[in-house]
C-alpha cells in the first residue's frame, strides 16, 4: 500500500474509512490503523465539525516536533526532505511529511508530481506523506497543518516535517507552526534577496545553503553571513545564532550536519523554557483561528438562511451596525 498517498478515498477506494466517524474512528487511530488517520486528516482539511469529537476521543494529542521546511521552488526543500527522511529512518525515527501548497487545487493526499521522488519510501509503514492545499481554505494553511501535526504526534509521528511548496504567505504560516523554521537558499543568493523582501530571514532558526556541489558555494554562505550580521535579531531569539549549515541534497552530504542542528535548536528550546511558551502559544493561535471560523460559518448560514437579511438591516442601519446586528443574531 502506498502510504505515500494516504488519502481515504483516493488510496482505498471509497471504502470503509469515508464512512467512519466519531467513536469507531478514534478506536481505529488507538488501534494504530493508518487509514484512520488519514480520515482524519480529512476531516481536518474539509473543517468537518467531527474533528472536535474525534480530539476528545483522543485525549493524549502526543507532542511531535515540528520542523518547518521553506524556501524559493527549486533550492531543493524536496530532495533536502527526502534525504532527511533517509537519514531519520536509519535512526529508526518514524516521521511524517506534510507538503503544503497554497496554489494547489489538490487536498486528502494527492502528492504533487516533483514530490514523487519521496516515493521511495512508500511502503516504509513508518513513513507518512501527505500534501495539503489551500485552495478554498478560509484559514489558510495553519490551521489545518496545526490540527494535522497533532493527528501525526497522536499517533506517534515524531517528528513531522511541514514542507512548503508554494510561494507567499504559506511561509510565514509554517514558521508559526514550526519549532524549527529551516530556510533552504542556493548559492544563488538572488533567492536571498527576494526572501529578506519576503522577511523570510526573520524566520530562519536554522539555514541551509544547499547545493553545495554547485560553484559560488563559499561565497553565498560569505554573504549570507554578512547579512545575517547586519540584520538584528529580536528579544527572546537573540540567545539562539541561526546556525549556517552547507548541504549537497543531491549527494547527500551535510545532511547529518542539518539534523544535529535541528536537534540543537531542539535542546535550546527546551532549556529556555521557549519551547512551552511556544506550544501555549500555539494552542491560543489556533483556539482564536478556530472561534474566528466558527463565527463566519455561522455568518454565512444565517446570510443563506435569509438572502434578504442584510439589505433589510441596512434599510435602517450602516453596514458596521448592520454586521453588529448579524453577529448578535447567530448566537
Ligand atoms: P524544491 O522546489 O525546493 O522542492 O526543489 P527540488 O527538491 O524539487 O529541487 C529542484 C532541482 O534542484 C531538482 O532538479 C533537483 O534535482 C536539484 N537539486 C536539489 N538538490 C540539489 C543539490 O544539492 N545540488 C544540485 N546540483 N542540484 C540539486
Amino acid at each position: 500500500m502506498a502510504w505515500w498517498l494516504c488519502s481515504d478515498t483516493i488510496s482505498h477506494g471509497a471504502g470503509w474509512a469515508s464512512e467512519l466517524s466519531g467513536s469507531d474512528l478514534a478506536e481505529r487511530f488507538r488501534s494504530g490503523d493508518v487509514r484512520a488517520l488519514a480520515r482524519a486528516i480529512t476531516l481536518v482539511e474539509k473543517r468537518d465539525p467531527s474533528v472536535r469529537d474525534l480530539e476528545a476521543a483522543l485525549k493524549d494529542p502526543g507532542q511531535a516536533y515540528v520542523v518547518g521546511f521553506t524556501g524559493a521552488p527549486g533550492t531543493g526543500k524536496s530532495t533536502l526532505v527526502d534525504a532527511l527522511l533517509t537519514l531519520l529512518r536509519k535512526l529508526d525515527r518514524s516521521v511524517a511529511v506534510i507538503a503544503t501548497d497554497p496554489n494547489s487545487p489538490f487536498t486528502g493526499g494527492a502528492i504533487l508530481g516533483d514530490r514523487i521522488r519521496m516515493q521511495r519510501h512508500a511502503l516504509d509503514p513508518k513513513v507518512f506523506i501527505r500534501s495539503m492545499g489551500a485552495r478554498g481554505h478560509l484559514g489558510g494553511l495553519s490551521l489545518a497543518a496545526r490540527q494535522a501535526v497533532r493527528f501525526l504526534g497522536a499517533f506517534g509521528f515524531d517528528p513531522v516535517i511541514l514542507e512548503t511548496v508554494g510561494v507567499g504567505q504559506s511561509e510565514l504560516e509554517v514558521a508559526a507552526v514550526a519549532d524549527t523554521t529551516v530556510v533552504v537558499l542556493t548559492p544563488n543568493l538572488g533567492d536571498g534577496v527576494q526572501m529578506i523582501k519576503a522577511g523570510i530571514l526573520e524566520i530562519a532558526d536554522i539555514f541551509v545553503v544547499n547545493k553545495a556541489d554547485l560553484e559560488g558555494h563559499h561565497r553565498a554562505v560569505t554573504e549570507l553571513r554578512g547579512m545575517l550580521s547586519l540584520s538584528n535579531p529580536s528579544g527572546s531569539r537573540k540567545a539562539w545564532r541561526p546556525p549556517i549549515i552547507a548541504t549537497s541534497a543531491a549527494r547527500r552530504e551535510g545532511i547529518d550536519e542539518l539534523w544535529e542542528a535541528i536537534l540543537a535548536h531542539r535542546r535550546h528550546l527546551e532549556s529556555s523554557g521557549r519551547a512551552q511558551e511556544l506550544a501555549q502559544k500555539r494552542l491560543r493561535d489556533e483556539t482564536a483561528e478556530v472561534a474566528a471560523e466558527i463565527a463566519r460559518e455561522r455568518v454565512r448560514a444565517a446570510l443563506a438562511g435569509d438572502p434578504d437579511l442584510v439589505d433589510r438591516l441596512l434599510a435602517e442601519g450602516t453596514p458596521y451596525a448592520t454586521a453588529e446586528e448579524i453577529l448578535d443574531r447567530t448566537r
